[in-house]
């Protein structure tokens, strides 16, 4: 038996999206996807490599003054890569570099403004990110077809062209990413089962919610999806996760195939790939958090946002989802009243919690 990874990879497409594309009739999409599984094994050497540079991690940088380094991996998958774009620096001419960079900055923004977190680790650790990473694909290097946290920095692949884009064109895949590096310095939930969905579901939350906040969208014209912006546009597909609608974010598509997320307890998905489902069954709480956000009203990261940083504070590395429920309801409770405590017990109720 392997041990387990200290820090797992946290990618935004999950394994079950390439293991569907590798049994396309396409073979293009076949070799997109069979070298975008393979990536894992080679990520991890990534990760050894980046794991050399704790000098640039430990950098602090005073409360509320965020410090952002964009590389370039130029389409090989050695992390960081060449830096291009330091803090306060002018644009650069390309534009994932500039998108890494910006959403970086609204990420830090969001939790600084909302929570006073100074970065993820709340001790004003450096934001690295790498764009253009690549995979290998056992001729030489392909675009990477994914995004991913890997324990100390985001990585970001520019997608096949067939089906994914660049992945830093969606601020909530940015977001998402930087939410598993809070996640690491706090609760730190064990990726695997259920705690694992609630990590993956931490990160679409606040992916969302960064979002929402930098375009001032309150709860009743939000919209929930994740990752829309990085899929090749088709009428068949509208994102890799809808959390509103989990198990609708594509339907149908050649590719694709269907969405499988759960939306209900009783299509908990208990098999073994996915890390037990991580990336399936994050969408019942995803459902819980938009019902209770609807309910609370106003916007999302008012009421709801806050309930729910102040339980990921809180939980464990082994927490569960009934945990997560009971967590969220008290805070409720604690910090604005009966009726909202009612609103999120009532929210997870419809979930089949
Ligand atoms: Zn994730």
């Amino acid at each position: 038996m392997r041990r387990p990874q200290r820090h797992p990879i946290q990618c935004i497409v999950p394994p079950y999206i390439f293991r569907h594309m590798a049994r396309s009739a396409d073979p293009r999409v076949r070799e997109m996807a069979v070298a975008a599984l393979a990536a894992a094994a080679a990520v991890r050497a990534v990760r050894a490599f980046s794991q050399q540079m704790p000098s640039l991690l430990a950098a602090p940088s005073p409360a509320g003054r965020k410090h952002r380094l964009v590389y370039d991996a130029r389409g090989r998958d050695e992390l960081p890569g060449r830096l291009v774009r330091g803090e306060g620096e002018k644009k650069s001419a390309d534009a994932a570099v500039n998108e890494a960079y910006d959403f970086a900055g609204d990420t830090f923004d969001f939790y600084h403004a909302l929570f006073g977190r100074n970065s993820l680790d709340d001790a004003g650790m450096t934001l690295v990110s790498s764009v253009h990473v690549g995979e290998p694909d056992g001729r030489g290097f392909q675009p990477m077809s994914n995004a991913f946290w890997d324990g100390s920095q985001m990585a970001y692949g520019d997608g096949d062209g067939g089906v994914f884009r660049r992945f830093t064109r969606s601020l909530d895949v940015v977001a998402h990413e930087l939410t598993h590096g809070v996640q690491s310095f706090t609760s730190n939930l064990v990726y695997r089962g259920q705690s694992g969905a609630i990590n993956e579901h931490f990160s679409d939350v606040f992916g969302a919610l960064v979002r929402q906040w930098r375009a001032g969208e309150s709860v009743e014209s939000a919209n929930w999806l994740i990752g829309a912006e990085v899929l090749v546009p088709a009428p068949t597909r509208r994102a890799i996760r809808d959390m509103e609608h989990p198990g609708t974010a594509y339907a149908n598509d050649p590719v694709l195939g269907d969405d499988p997320q759960p939306d209900h307890m009783r299509t908990f998905s208990a098999g073994p790939a996915d890390s037990g489902g991580v990336h399936l069954n994050s969408g019942i709480p995803n459902r819980a958090f938009v019902l209770a956000a609807q309910a609370l009203g106003g916007p999302a990261w008012e009421q709801a946002g806050r309930i729910w940083y102040d339980a990921m504070l809180q939980l464990s590395r082994t927490s569960q989802f009934a945990d997560l429920a009971r967590i969220t309801a008290q805070v409720a409770g604690d910090r604005f009243g009966a009726a909202a405590k009612k609103a999120v017990k009532a929210a997870w109720k419809k979930v089949g919690l």
